[in-house]
């Protein structure tokens, strides 16, 4: 049974399945709260009912089968007619849910091969990163880039389009150079950059859609290291006027703000150190004085959870995640939502959703506000489109949520914003279709490997394959 499905429009045949079980969701919070390190899928694996990393959804099966290698993937696969692959269950809406059958690759977390010549890494699909960077960084290699959290998938993470920040940095799915995949018929399929570049594009942000992807390879760099900086209280006018020199000042620059007091609550500088060299922090950053001390992104909450701070130099992969492997990352009692606009309309859209700041903030944890480069992958956000990000770390109720979502999706449609494929959202799938230029091409791809839809779900039909 699902508790909260992610897209209640009127009058659709889901309607009444869309309410939330708010007495599960808030028994599932409390528990997962009261041990900081306990991981959902240890209590999952404790007898619970199966369900996504907050709790906000079950799924609509408990029948999970784990695969050790391809073979057993390939043979899976063949004998089923639909299925669904989890991934670290990150997703804060129904993408990866299934009614008949899960697939987890959890015991293929293996790096396969590590190749200086090409500068690229071969990881089996179960692998998270925060299993890969500190194998990575030990062998001298660095990713370009990492989301908020070490804790998820890699092919969970790219078939999303999750992303970090940095006007330079394209998501983390833009890092794939080549994918192996078992179709719906239970082949093996290779794609491989220099020779399938096309179709490529394609699968990566593949959303599940194209088959069990079981091997992934990333592009590499030389590991480097890195200072983290946060500020606070940078005024929203110097946000409105100098947006452009506060987001170019770092590598990754990551703005959190409630909406209140008309300001950004903390501003995270993550800065690259090269060759060695420090950077040279000032005191006061557009107006924001620097912290004192390391902080949460929700200032009441530890910072023991958080990547260290305070200029003190580390490793990429500790550093560009906001929050430290083995710790629950983000505040864990909650909802997300996160919207993609036009990099060069960022100002104006923040100050949309600044115009709702009285509705959004009795609702909010935290908004988080970042930029990302144009990619050309089909189904990715940024698909030819440099963008700002405007996140919500939403309280977990849902039913204030999901009347607000609509607000602002209202507030923001002159941007044409892309929500983000794992967090939740209302807006219509005929919208997704006019914004996704080659979500037709899309489709046609994952018939190719897909023909009679054994990886799609509901998720998928109602909002990229049509019903
Ligand atoms: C606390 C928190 C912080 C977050 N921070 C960020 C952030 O900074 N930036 C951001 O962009 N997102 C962020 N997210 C969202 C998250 O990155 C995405 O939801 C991502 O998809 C999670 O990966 P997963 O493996 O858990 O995916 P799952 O939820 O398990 O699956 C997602 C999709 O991937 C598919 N999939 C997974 N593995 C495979 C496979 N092997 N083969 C084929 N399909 C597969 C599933 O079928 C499903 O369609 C955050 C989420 C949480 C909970």
């Amino acid at each position: 049974m699902v508790i909260l499905l992610a897209f209640p429009r009127a009058g659709s045949d889901r309607a009444d399945a869309m309410h939330m079980n708010k007495r599960a969701f808030l028994k599932l919070c409390s528990a997962a709260m009261t041990s900081r390190l306990l991981s959902p899928v240890l209590a999952w694996a404790g007898g619970d009912k199966l369900m996504n990393w907050a709790g906000n959804v079950e799924y609509s099966t408990e029948k999970l089968y784990t695969a050790d290698s391809e073979k057993e993937v390939r043979e899976f696969v063949r004998k089923q007619s639909r299925l669904k692959v989890l991934g670290t269950r990150h997703c804060f809406n129904t993408i990866a849910d299934s009614r008949d059958q899960f697939l987890s690759l959890k015991g293929m977390d293996k790096v396969v091969a590590l190749d200086p010549d090409t500068r690229t890494v071969t990881v089996e699909a179960g692998m998270s990163y925060g299993q890969l960077c500190p194998y990575l960084d030990e062998k001298g290699w660095a990713l370009h880039n990492l989301a908020s959290l070490p804790h998820i998938s890699i092919a969970g993470a790219c078939s999303t389009a999750t992303h970090g920040s940095g006007e330079k940095n394209g998501n983390l799915a833009t890092a794939v150079a080549g994918l192996e995949m078992i179709d719906a018929g239970g082949d093996l399929v290779k794609l491989i950059a220099a020779r399938d570049a096309g179709t490529l594009r394609g699968a990566v942000v593949g959303l599940g859609a194209m088959g069990a992807i079981t091997k992934v390879t990333l592009n590499i760099q030389p590991r480097f290291m890195m200072q983290q900086y946060v500020y606070e209280d940078l005024p929203l006018s110097e946000l409105k006027e100098h947006f452009d020199a506060i987001e170019t000042a770092a590598y990754s620059v990551s703005l959190f703000t409630d909406w209140q007091k008309n300001r950004v609550n903390e501003v995270w500088l993550k800065v690259r150190m090269e060759d060695g060299r420090r950077f040279d922090a000032p005191s006061e950053f557009f107006g924001a004085k620097r912290a004192t001390k390391n902080l949460h992104p929700i200032a009441e909450l530890p910072a023991e959870n958080c990547t260290e701070q305070m200029g003190v130099p580390g490793p990429w992969h500790e550093r560009l995640p906001h929050f430290r492997m083995g710790f629950m990352p983000s505040a864990g009692k909650e909802l997300q939502s996160e919207y993609f606009v036009p990099r060069e309309q960022a100002v104006e859209a923040i100050l949309a959703v600044e115009r709702l700041h009285q509705q959004v903030a009795p609702h909010l944890l935290i908004t988080e506000i970042r930029t990302i480069a144009a990619d050309e992958l089909w189904m990715s956000p940024c698909y030819k489109r440099a963008s700002v990000t405007i996140h919500f770390t939403w309280k977990p109720d849902w039913p204030a949520v999901g009347k607000l979502l609509p607000v602002i999706e209202r507030e923001l449609a002159p941007f044409d914003p892309r929500p983000h494929w794992g967090k939740l959202f209302t807006i219509p799938a005929a919208q997704l279709r006019t914004s996704y230029e080659k979500l037709p091409a899309f489709v046609e791809l994952s018939r190719r490997f897909d023909p009679r839809g054994k990886f799609r779900n509901e998720f998928l039909n109602a909002n990229v394959f049509g019903g």
